[in-house]
């Protein structure tokens, strides 16, 4: 039998190879990247162990049925598995013409637009159906289809080539603050700007742009002020993920309260690792306790409690305990061993964005990966442009932001929206190539809805 090297098993087990690495180390297998060999029994092992039990994550559907196709490949041994093997699965782009879809899916026009007609869609064959529709079509012939990757935007150096570990760099955590209302979320992050403010700054009038930076220890901590509840619904509705630690600040007054609740939720749906801030110890009526035992009531049991989240007592108010909440915060960003390669074009998120009246479309973007410079053509979401100038968390211009840097930017022809991706890209040319193909799938989106609405509209009145 010849050699299986580490990316290869991955591939054909349907995970990453990093995952892979990680499920031999838990076995004792030692392997050094997903080059390495492995030997045939390990091979085997790995199979039954992924085959035997699919991973919980894996709830869809789709994912299970492929795993299942998988499986047949290899055992020819049951019959539920006979079975899903074969259903089809044909790969399709995000809109298709009727016709176009009718060869693809070996059934004549006439079939697909009657079953269209089902669904309340009046399309002739040059017409175009999105994906949705021709997957739910497809669906009805007992046929599965897949989104093919948008390869334009890849050819145009949108790509994502995985970083080589030589080339990454130690970055900053970004940190998000949630609690419920008034609890002191936007004291905790006043005072924590106040630990870090020189007395010279002290005075001086600081522009806002949404995210703070404070230095503890020589190393930086970033802070979003976007509330962490928008941040973490809009952000994660666009599939981005900007935050490395949530700060759960709860009242030592009050306890756990409905938002407490959500944010714990939050945290844990998108799988970040939370430190509990127990504020407001200065009064009176504080009861530490009390809040800890709720806190391992819903999920969170804090270190003291046997659990492994940290739990720091604070007073925002008066700024106590706050020098140990931000070693906390350096204590588990550095076990999360974050990195990024500083050396390339940079790629991130949007915080926010706004229209000012003065100075056009702003927006505070976070660079999470490679380093954005002053004059680098931009994609963020529909817009595009170039930098023309950056403003860092205490407003002073800067000429280039590497990882895990927030910056307000200009020369956007547009405001993106909070939770945008964006990308530096090479030349002018692919940031307006990128955007005008992503305007038109907006425009047939919502063309498309509207055909949608209007027919329902029609079938209203009859
Ligand atoms: P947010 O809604 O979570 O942003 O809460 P705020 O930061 O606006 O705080 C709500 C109220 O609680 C304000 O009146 C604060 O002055 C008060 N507050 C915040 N932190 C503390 C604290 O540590 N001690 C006391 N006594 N009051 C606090
Ligand atoms: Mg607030």
């Amino acid at each position: 039998m010849s050699k299986v090297r580490v990316y290869q098993l991955a591939k054909e087990l349907g995970i990453s190879s990093k995952e892979l690495i990680g499920k031999l180390e838990e076995l004792d297998i030692a392997v050094t990247n997903h080059m390495s060999t492995l030997d045939e029994d390990t091979v085997e092992i790995m199979k039954e162990l992924y085959y035997e039990e699919p991973k919980e994550e894996i709830e869809d559907k789709k994912q299970i049925d492929k795993k299942n196709t998988k499986q047949k490949k290899n055992k020819n041994n049951s019959d539920e598995v006979e079975l899903q093997a074969d259903k089809k699965i044909i790969i399709m782009p995000d809109t298709i013409t009727v016709q176009e879809f009718s060869e693809k899916i070996e059934k004549s026009v006439s079939e697909v637009i009657t079953k269209l007609i089902g669904l309340g869609v009046f399309a002739s064959a040059n017409q175009q159906i999105d994906f949705d529709t021709a997957a739910s079509i497809a669906l009805d012939f007992g046929i599965e289809i897949e989104k093919e990757e948008e390869k334009e935007e890849v050819e145009l150096g949108l790509e994502q080539t995985p970083d080589k570990p030589e080339d990454l760099k130690e970055r900053p955590p970004v940190i998000t603050v949630m609690g419920h209302v008034d609890h002191g979320k936007t004291s905790l992050l006043d005072a924590i700007r106040n630990t870090n403010v020189t007395a010279r700054e002290a005075g001086g009038i600081t522009q806002h742009i949404g995210a703070s930076e404070v230095e503890v220890n020589g190393k930086k901590i970033v802070f979003l002020d976007t509330p962490g509840h928008e941040a973490f619904t809009s952000m994660r509705a666009r599939g981005a993920s900007v935050t490395d630690i949530a700060i759960l600040v709860v009242a030592a007054d009050d306890g756990v309260m409905p938002q407490t609740l959500e944010a714990i939720s939050h945290a844990k749906a998108a799988n970040v690792p939370m430190i509990v801030a127990l504020n407001k110890i200065d009064k009176p009526n504080a009861n530490p306790d009390r809040v800890k035992q709720e806190l391992s009531e819903n999920g969170v049991l804090i270190e003291e409690w046997g659990g492994d989240t940290i739990c720091v007592p604070v007073s925002a108010l008066k700024g106590e305990g706050i020098d140990n909440l931000l070693e906390m915060i350096l204590l588990v960003a550095e076990m999360q061993e974050l990195k990024a390669n500083p050396n390339k074009l940079a790629t991130g998120t949007v915080i926010e964005a706004k229209l000012d009246k003065s100075r056009g479309p702003v927006a505070t973007i976070l660079v999470q990966n490679g380093t954005l410079k002053v004059g680098d053509p931009i994609v963020a979401g529909a817009s595009y442009g170039r930098v023309r100038a950056m403003l860092n968390s205490k407003g002073k211009n800067i000429k280039k932001a590497g990882p895990s840097t927030a910056v307000e930017i200009l020369g956007l022809s547009d405001a993106p929206e909070a939770g945008d991706k964006f990308n530096a890209v090479k030349e002018d040319k692919i940031a307006r190539q990128i955007v005008e193909k992503r305007r038109a799938k907006i425009r047939e989106e919502s063309l498309n809805a509207t055909a949608k609405v209007s027919l329902e509209d029609l079938f209203k009145h009859i």
